[in-house]
């Protein structure tokens, strides 16, 4: 609330140790536990290559009014999303190189 107003752009907030956009998802019925996603779009063989069992995928469909949803990928949930939707998965902050 206190000055933490919405950002414009999707992202809801930022990572604070790399500062990457991420989405911050509460529990609620689609995903029942909080988690903070990466906006990056994954593309079909990109979800192949993270699949695993401890990295989770989620469909990610932004509504014109309200806030993005997030819902885990099912099985059968086409890696080429059918409703317009981004699919995403936990965010891990990049190797650092800086130094
Ligand atoms: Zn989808
Ligand atoms: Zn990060």
């Amino acid at each position: 609330m206190a000055g933490a107003g919405r950002r414009r752009g999707g992202a809801n907030s930022r990572c604070p140790a790399c500062g990457g956009p991420t989405h911050h998802h509460r529990a609620n019925h689609s995903v029942p536990f909080n988690t903070v996603v990466d906006l990056t779009p994954l593309t079909p063989a990109e979800q192949a290559a993270v699949r695993e069992p401890n990295r989770l995928i989620y469909c990610l469909t932004q509504r014109p009014h309200g806030p993005p949803q997030l819902r885990l990928l099912n099985p059968w949930h086409p890696p080429d999303c059918p409703h317009g939707g981004i699919h995403v998965t936990d965010h891990r902050c990049p190797p650092t190189t800086l130094f």
